[in-house]
């Protein structure tokens, strides 16, 4: 076994009385893109200069391939890091830009070499027309090809991307993506690749690891997160709509709805050692089916909102047990306020105090 790319154990950072990080563990491995998912002060970022050496760290180790880099000074560590709104500098030219790290103490380049490198990383982002440009006459979009280009010419061994296309608009983040991953696919480089957006992170990741609170929650490929989701953070960060969360009370060797018909055999979630309480279960919205009022055995909602997305309708169904969304082909044809029912085909078992996952296996009705 080859040491992982990157490497964090343990890592603890607080910045005043605010703790970003607690006892944060992580691998990359080589050559793999790797998506680091989570919400607005989940950690991303500070993981990130964790990695880059760009702040002090309470506790932990870092490593890169294989070396202890914890107290490596960041220019020593050959990762590339990008932000969402990189900072260029103002007075040099695209090119100029481009090259900057090439020049510095650190690589001391051939000004042949920073050339051909200059123009084979601008011509890989599309950007070879813009190099006599400076940079304050660039459009978002220009400027964040850029901020990548100066990130990507020094062919560091990691690169670490904060939420690199967050500010930019849809298509041109979707053509942004397909380069990175093309970039990815010729260089076999080895990236982590923070956001907050689920979309995003199964569109351009391997796998992802799911941040929150300052703790990983969760790594794994989309896939295998979907099969077994360890907790219910996870749940509310996978999936759109993302997982529906339902009380719920295990009453003689079964899992019954709060307020609801249905009853799920607790054998069926392969644990039938689980004694009686309070529980809370949580369904992909795919696995739920939302029909007409009056199916026997359904449990009953109330349509509380519909969203027009064109093609198909998003529905929040609100129950005694919880509320949920779901995406609906148009031809069901639910209007806000309207009864309806719906049927639970497979979920999961969480603690309802710790929302840890308990059950070993999606469960099912009798
Ligand atoms: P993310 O990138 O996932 O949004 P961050 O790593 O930026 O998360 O932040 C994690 C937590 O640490 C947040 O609660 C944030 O408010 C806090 N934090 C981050 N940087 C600072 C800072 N320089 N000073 C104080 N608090 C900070
Ligand atoms: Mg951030």
């Amino acid at each position: 076994m080859t040491a992982p790319m990157l490497r964090l154990e343990g890592l603890k950072k607080t910045y005043g009385a605010k703790r970003a990080l607690r006892g944060l563990d992580l691998e990359v491995p080589d050559n793999e893109i790797l998506a680091l998912l989570g919400p607005t002060g989940a950690g991303k970022s500070t993981t990130l200069l964790a990695s880059a050496g760009l702040v002090r760290l309470d506790a932990g180790k870092v490593s890169l391939g294989g070396r202890d880099v914890t107290d490596i000074d960041p220019s020593a560590r050959d990762v590339s890091i990008v932000f969402e709104g990189f900072n260029l500098l103002p007075v040099l030219d695209v090119k100029d830009n481009i090259a900057f790290a090439l020049r510095s103490p650190t690589y001391r380049e051939e000004e042949a070499e920073i050339r051909t490198r200059v123009g084979r990383t601008a011509e890989l982002l599309r950007i070879s027309h813009l190099l006599d440009r400076d940079v304050d006459t660039l459009s978002g979009g220009e400027r964040q090809r850029v901020a990548i280009a100066r990130a990507l010419v020094r062919r560091p061994k990691m690169f670490l991307l904060d939420e690199p296309l967050s500010a930019l608009d849809l298509k041109l983040r979707e053509g942004l993506r397909a380069e990175l991953k093309q970039i990815h696919r010729q260089h076999r480089s080895t990236m982590l690749y923070a956001t907050h957006d689920y979309h995003g992170a199964i569109a351009i990741a391997d796998r992802l690891a799911i941040i929150d609170g300052g703790v990983m929650q969760q790594t794994g490929t989309i896939e295998e997160i979907i099969a077994l989701p360890a907790n219910v953070t996870v749940g509310r960060l996978i999936g759109s709509p993302s997982m529906a969360f339902f009380d719920a009370t295990i009453v003689d060797g079964s899992v019954r709805l709060a307020g609801g018909a249905q009853a799920l055999p607790l054998a069926s979630f392969g644990e039938t050692r689980l004694g009686s309480g309070k529980i809370r279960l949580g369904a992909w919205p795919e696995d739920i089916d939302v029909e007409a009022v009056g199916g026997a055995g359904a449990n009953s909602g109330t349509i509380y909102a519909v969203d027009n997305r064109g093609f198909e309708r998003a529905v929040q169904v609100n129950s005694d047990a919880g509320s949920f969304r779901k995406v609906l082909p148009s031809e069901q044809s639910f209007k806000q306020g309207d009864a309806c029912s719906f049927r639970i085909g497979s979920g999961f078992l969480f603690d309802a105090t710790t929302g840890a996952r308990i059950s070993h296996l999606g469960g099912k009705p009798a």
